[in-house]
């Protein structure tokens, strides 16, 4: 066996939260191994986040396009997909090259290992024959990967996860798509924007089921306005693939064909890859579970979808900040411990961490290091009207027990949804705590359903009194400005 290699921190998966993590602390002096078995900032820049919402924007161009009609005259649309899948190869994947961001990283001093990295003993990390010894700790950040149903026939044919979806050059005639959360609306609907006949089938009794009911309605309303077919309540129960095309059977006798089927029904993080039972953790949770520190165990952080605490870029990024100021603290706290005592660095290596460390005027203890607080989790569908939602939704606020006011408004009752007119569907729904006086959820759904929430993810983070909401002056005419009707609603 390897004689094990002694650094200051192994991150292992340098998706977004693992590459942050690895980035700051490389930055920082500390000596970091990166393992990477795939591209160098995971799932959301290559496959996901990105170039998804880049293919939205151009849906949303045509979507646009299409309303001149009736208000400003007349347009003629036709849609090509080249030019979308051009930018996003060039410029959002470098046709999936990571160089960029591999180098980003071993230029601020990292070391890039490729491969599938897992725990091999208390702080050890084995790569092939490769194996490391961290002095500070290990943090996990290997996300999660598209969660395939057992459906009879399904594993012997050649769907689509997100990833083929999202490298498509050219597109299919008709696509059906398994799955009507975030996102597999926001794929369906760009794909019938571009002339695809798409078709949704969803188990639960209605897409977009962990957001409010009013959302969903919207949301298949517009969806369904753009030719897209929504069968809910249909559980996927075989499907067949001749050669061409799929045939999906479904619950009570349904079937449905197309050229190509697209598989988005969750997500899954695979434990039992990570050696967990070396450290003496069970692999098989459904995610790893870590404190307000993201702490799976000591000196053994997780970062990202890994956690269950959303899968989320923002959610990923908060994460890597706690990391990345708990890790700073306690080499910190070991540097002074080490020099007090005379002996020498003990997060340092050639890069001289102590020093670097004490310049770069990280802060200090543990006790400044921030908790995780998701009461706020802000999460945007990137579906034409957007939805946008924070918080508690009003169901999972009264199982609570929660003494629940409820406020609605339509957006089109609003000035600017007046102004708007066509694409204008959409509300502002918002949930508070009666006895606390203050906010505890809102919804926003529009055509900037996601940027209007930002206000409403203030008032839940913050606790802004309701009072104050009420006596505040907003822009006129924004779309914003309904969150003051829907304040005066709250009943
Ligand atoms: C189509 C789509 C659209 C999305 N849109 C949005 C959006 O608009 N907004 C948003 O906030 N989020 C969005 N997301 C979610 C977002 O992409 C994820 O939440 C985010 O990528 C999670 O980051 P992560 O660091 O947890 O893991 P990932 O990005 O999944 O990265 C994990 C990395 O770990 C590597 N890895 C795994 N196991 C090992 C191992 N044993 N050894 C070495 N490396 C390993 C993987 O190769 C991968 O590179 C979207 C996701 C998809 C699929």
């Amino acid at each position: 066996m390897a004689e094990p290699e002694l650094v200051d921190v192994v991150v292992v998966g340098l998706g977004v939260g693992g590459e942050e993590v690895a980035e700051r602390l490389a930055e920082a002096g500390l000596s970091v191994v990166g393992i990477e078995r795939d591209l160098v900032g995971g799932e959301c820049p290559y496959w996901g986040c990105i170039p998804s919402k880049m293919m939205i924007r151009a849906a949303n161009a045509l979507a646009e396009a299409r309303r001149v009609d009736g208000l400003a005259g007349t347009a003629q649309v036709q849609p090509d997909w080249a030019p979308v899948a051009k930018r996003i190869r060039e410029e959002a994947t470098d046709t999936w090259d990571d160089t960029v961001a591999a180098d980003r990283f071993t230029g601020l001093g990292g070391r890039l290992v490729r491969g599938s990295g897992r725990l091999d003993g208390p702080g050890r990390v084995r790569v092939g024959d490769q194996v490391f010894q961290a002095r500070h700790g290990v943090v996990l950040g290997t996300g999660t990967r598209p969660s395939v149903p057992p459906i009879d026939g399904l594993a012997d044919t050649p769907y689509w996860t997100n990833h083929q979806a999202i490298e498509v050059e050219e597109l299919p005639e008709s696509l059906l798509v398994l799955g009507g959360g975030a996102i597999g609306l926001e794929l369906a609907q760009v794909f019938a924007r571009f002339g695809v006949r798409v078709t949704v089938v969803e188990a639960l009794d209605r897409v977009l089921a962990v957001e409010e009911p009013e959302a969903s309605e919207v949301a298949a309303a517009a969806l369904r306005a753009d030719g897209v077919e929504i069968h809910t309540g249909v559980r996927a129960e075989r499907v067949e693939h001749d050669g061409t095309r799929f045939t999906l059977r479904g619950s009570g006798g349904s079937a449905f064909t197309a050229d190509r089927l697209l598989v988005v029904t969750g997500r899954k993080a695979h434990l039992t890859e990570l050696g967990l039972d070396t450290i003496g953790l069970d692999a098989s949770q459904r995610y790893l579970p870590v404190d307000d520190r993201l702490h799976v165990t000591d000196q053994v952080w997780a970062v990202g979808d890994i956690t269950g605490e959303g899968a989320f870029t923002h959610i990923a990024m908060y994460q890597a900040g706690i990391v990345i100021a708990d890790i700073l603290a306690r080499a910190r706290q070991a540097s002074a411990g080490a020099d007090a005592s005379g002996t020498s660095s003990v997060v340092g290596g050639a890069m001289g961490a102590s020093s670097s460390l004490a310049a770069s005027g990280s802060s200090g203890s543990a006790g400044t290091v921030p908790r995780a607080d998701y009461r706020a989790l802000p999460r945007v569908t990137f579906t034409d009207p957007e939805v946008g939602a924070v918080g508690l939704t009003e169901q999972q606020a009264r199982e609570r027990g929660i003494n629940v006011q409820v406020g609605f408004t339509k957006l089109g009752s609003s000035t600017r949804g007046w102004i708007h007119r066509v694409g204008d569907d959409g509300f502002i729904k918002l949930v508070a705590d009666a006895d606390q006086g203050v906010l505890i959820g809102a919804t926003s759904v529009g055509p900037a359903g996601g940027e209007v929430l930002s206000a409403l993810v203030v008032a839940v983070h913050a606790a802004v009194p309701l009072s104050q909401l009420r006596h505040m002056i907003y822009a006129y005419p924004t779309f914003h400005r309904a969150i003051e009707s829907a304040l005066h609603d709250l009943s």
